[in-house]
């Protein structure tokens, strides 16, 4: 299928879905090329995996409007320099598509400083060699996180889901397009100022939730990911995230509204971006979620304009 009829295709599948219009069913090709148009990736039909090309990138990306604030100019920067994807060093696992053909791993698309870049190259690289938990025997592809390195704002999610896993990118699909929206019309922030991860790197099989074991086998990594970026304030955009990050077992209902700590980073626990999407398609926007995420935001906010 042509990227640019898979484009159309998807864009007319989101209206439908807007619309209330219930999904056909797709081949995996099919969905494959048009997730992937989704991901601005052209497709080989063959294969259903990505070519390579690219030939338009996500918002998350686009080139800055204006910085965050004045004291932000290395990271304004690092925004507009092309995001350098890593090779790992380790040999990826092998991930398979949904055409049951081998699908390569996805590297994460990154800028800023050399020195983050090397280290997040060695994260990379354990990550894709890890078989710590159980979720690494049945995963496609690891999502490592993409974005700048020096961005003072970062946001966890619980875990990848079923398009994260197959594009390799983290906050894809319409939840992702919420949090862009948020950070961009909400935060006006541009997009490509921010880093994007998730506590777990390897999908839960039917995106269940996921197990004690395997959070602690994955806290580390995301632990080492905050290390190096050095975000002044972290969004723990769902509960799971929210409950590592504050040490605190508890509902997210507990942990939002309060400030916890990892590392320098100030943690504000809120609702996941795809939690808040469903939330809409089922009472609209502008829903108690919608506010009360909101009031999150603005404390993210606050953060970012004391630290
Ligand atoms: S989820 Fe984390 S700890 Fe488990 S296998 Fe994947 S990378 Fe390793």
């Amino acid at each position: 299928m042509p990227a640019s009829l898979a484009a159309q295709l998807y864009a007319r599948l989101s209206l439908d879905r807007r619309l209330g219009v219930k999904f056909i069913a797709l081949a995996p090709a099919t969905r494959a090329a048009w997730l992937a148009a989704a991901a601005g990736k052209k497709i080989d039909k063959k294969i259903g995996a990505e070519t390579g090309a690219k030939k338009n990138d996500r918002k998350i990306f686009a080139a800055p409007r204006a910085p965050v604030n004045s004291d932000a100019p290395a990271s304004a920067a690092a925004a507009t320099a092309t995001p350098a994807p890593l090779s790992p060093t380790a040999a990826p696992s092998p991930p398979i598509s949904p055409t049951g053909e081998p699908l390569r791993q996805t590297e994460p698309r990154l800028t800023g400083d050399a020195e983050k870049l090397a280290a997040c190259r060695a994260q990379f690289a354990e990550i894709c060699a890890c078989r710590a938990c159980a979720l690494g025997a049945s995963r496609r592809q690891v999502v490592f996180g993409e974005g700048n390195l020096d961005a003072r704002l970062m946001f966890v999610g619980d875990y990848p889901g079923k398009d994260e896993e197959f594009v390799g990118r983290p906050f894809v699909g319409n939840g992702g397009q919420l949090l862009t929206d948020i950070v961009e019309k909400g935060m006006k922030i541009p997009a490509g100022e921010v880093f994007l991860t998730t506590l777990v790197k390897c999908r839960p099989p039917g995106n269940r939730p996921l197990k004690p074991d395997e959070s602690a086998a994955c806290e580390q990594f995301l632990r080492r990911q905050i290390a190096t970026v050095k975000p002044r304030v972290v969004v723990a955009a769902g509960q799971t995230a929210g409950q590592i990050l504050s040490g605190r077992q508890e509902e997210i209902a507990a942990l939002r509204g309060q400030n916890f700590k990892a590392g320098e980073a100030t943690v504000v626990v809120t609702y996941s971006p795809v939690f808040l999407w469903q939330m809409r398609r089922k009472y609209g926007r502008g829903n108690d979620y919608d506010r009360q995420t909101w009031a999150d935001i603005q404390r993210a906010l606050r953060e970012l304009e004391t630290s």
